[in-house]
């Protein structure tokens, strides 16, 4: 499955055109797909470019709505949590969470506790784990780096952590094994409207090659995140005031020992009470978010000293031991929230037809269908329920394909939890992909394949066993493989250097220099198999130094 081939077949007409490839993108084609709908979707960089590669990687009920009495929405999210972590078990995995209560903190223990067993009871007590009431001995056992001063006791809760970039690739591929047609670097250049002014296709240009061309469309489907208005601004029709008001949120990423932790810490921000997490990540610990006001292109947005030092408060309040500098970041990232504003009326050009606090989906007098807000943790309802929406328009406008099926995306795994074990042990999948490499890959490599592919690492490991090259590791050190980039490159429609080491793999993220070691290794690579001249190569590898540059400014 490789990109060029994607481009290639993106012509003539579809039922349904989907821009965007963040997470709500995909998994709009994977179900449209799966329903047997003839479905394109275009991206205009890679998939989960946007806020999909960029989020706190929870997959999560939402706490805060219960103090707002928000009981829809916490059972909606954690009802989604279950479906996740059944349709995709290896990429949505349980994580304890602690919630430590202070002497000076807003709710008490007792009160925290009665919260907890609402969460717990609105999952249907099928959250991953029960809760547990820990006393302060307990508390410091479990995270001994926690401030003890006047510290309570704590709840201990569970939700989940997942790899954003990665549940929405292999939504991606998903749909794409169903018969769509999902094209990364290319962008939407404009939107073709029929003689009623209605929306019957898009302009896109290949990003690479510069190639413009037209497909046609029953429906236009935007999703494109916090691109939302610039989007609809190029219909021509889109409502006059904006749709979102995105707000931009950094994370910080320092080694495990620089600040190690066993569970997600609940912190409140010393100067403004903002919740925030620092979250254990393998040998890493990542800690956000920030919440400020942006209204910066989404395509460039990066930490500032101030967001770094903002996060950096926070650990040293809660923290008081940890005395973690920001020499020790690693890597930060920062992304857009689609944060709503609410469509008061259908005066603006747009009729509501579904109306959440997190997310709508609305259409427009030209027929596009912009489905605006949301968050990763319901991304599965919300492509359902725009899949339904532009069903009902393809039957108004009598273009409803024949033998439809039923969305049954709730059920069906996504393409690396088919055969995953039912007592989701993963040491028996490391095992067998040990195995499956013929004993080249460490159980280090042959876990984060695990990790990282489900049950497809056995396919990768099988490779490594064809082709024991493939074992060396991307940047030295790292148990990241070489048969990772042939992997991406040949079945996961990589066409950058950047796509590799950020969303394929997270060396970006991980490693102490962000994968600028693997750099040279990884062009060659794609230059070879992909038939790039040194100028692509150059460029591609360029990009990338760029990308590490730019996520590095906040210390200039
Ligand atoms: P995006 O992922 O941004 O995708 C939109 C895509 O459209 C982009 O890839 C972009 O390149 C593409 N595009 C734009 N214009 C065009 C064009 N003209 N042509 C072609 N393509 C185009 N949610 C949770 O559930 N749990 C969390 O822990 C969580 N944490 C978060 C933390 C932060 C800091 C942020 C910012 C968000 C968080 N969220 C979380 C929310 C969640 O990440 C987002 O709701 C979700 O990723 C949005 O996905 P999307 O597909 O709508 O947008």
């Amino acid at each position: 499955m490789r990109r060029e081939s994607m481009w290639t077949s993106l012509t003539g007409a579809f039922d349904m055109v989907v821009v965007g490839g963040g997470v709500t993108g995909c998994g709009i084609a994977r179900d449209a797909a799966r329903r047997g709908l003839r479905v394109a979707l275009v991206e205009m960089n890679d998939f989960a470019f946007g806020t999909s590669s960029r989020s706190s990687k929870l997959v999560h009920g939402g706490l805060r709505y219960l103090e707002q009495y928000e009981f829809n929405l916490v059972f909606e999210a954690v009802s989604e949590r279950r479906i996740l972590m059944d349709i995709a078990p290896h990429l949505v995995r349980p994580l304890g969470f602690l919630f430590p209560v202070y002497e000076h903190s807003r709710h008490k223990l007792w009160f925290i506790n009665a919260g907890m067993w609402v969460y717990d009871g609105l999952s249907l007590f099928r959250s991953p784990q029960r809760h547990q009431n820990l006393d302060t001995e307990e508390v410091l056992g479990e995270e001994p780096l926690l401030g003890r001063k006047g510290l309570t006791g704590a709840s201990l809760y569970y939700d989940c952590a997942t790899d954003d970039a990665r549940i929405t690739l292999e939504n991606a591929l998903d749909a794409a094994s169903h018969g769509a047609c999902v094209c990364s670097y290319a962008k939407v250049i404009g939107f073709k409207t029929d003689a009623r002014g209605r929306v019957s296709g898009v302009e896109i240009q290949d990003r690479t090659s510069g190639e413009k061309r037209v497909i046609e469309a029953t429906a236009v489907v935007n999703a494109t995140g916090p691109w939302t208005d610039q989007t609809l601004a190029m219909s021509g029709r889109g409502p006059k005031k904006p749709l979102l008001r995105p707000t931009k949120g950094v994370h910080i990423v320092v080694g495990h020992q620089a600040l190690p932790l066993q569970h997600a810490v609940l912190c409140m921000h010393p100067e403004d009470g903002r919740v925030m997490f620092a979250i254990p990540w393998g040998d890493q610990t990542y800690i956000g978010t920030t919440d400020t006001d942006d209204v910066n292109d989404p395509s460039a947005v990066y930490a500032t000293a101030e967001d770094v030092s903002y996060i950096l408060e926070v650990v040293k309040t809660h923290f008081p031991d940890s005395s973690l500098t920001s020499d020790q970041v690693r890597s930060t990232w920062a992304g857009l929230r689609p944060l709503m504003c609410p469509v008061e009326s259908s005066s603006d050009g747009l009729d509501e037809s579904s109306v959440s606090r997190e997310h709508q989906i609305v259409v427009g007098q030209d027929g596009l269908v912009t489905i605006a807000g949301g968050k990763l943790t319901t991304y599965r309802r919300m492509a359902a329920e725009v899949v339904d929406t532009v069903i009902k328009l393809l039957r108004l406008s009598d273009r409803m394909p024949p033998g439809l099926d039923a969305s049954r995306t709730d059920e069906e795994p996504l393409p690396g939890a088919v055969g995953w074990p039912a007592d989701d042990d993963r040491t028996k999948v490391r095992d067998r992909a040990h195995a499956a490499s013929e004993g080249r890959l460490s159980l280090e490599s042959a876990m984060l394949l695990t990790d990282t592919y489900g049950m497809s690492a056995l396919d990768v490991a099988r490779l490594v066993a064809a082709h024991p090259s493939l074992a060396e590791p991307i940047v030295s050190g790292r148990p990241e493989v070489m048969a990772q980039v042939d992997w991406a490159v040949r079945m996961e429609l990589a066409n950058e250097v950047s796509d590799v080491l950020m969303r394929r793999t997270q060396l970006f993220f991980r490693d102490s220099d962000q994968g600028l070691g693997g750099v040279e290794r990884v062009g060659a690579y794609m230059a070879e198999a992909l038939g790039w001249s040194t100028e692509r190569r150059e460029q591609s590898e360029e990009g990338y130094r760029e990308e590490v540059a730019l996520s590095r400014g906040w210390r200039d």
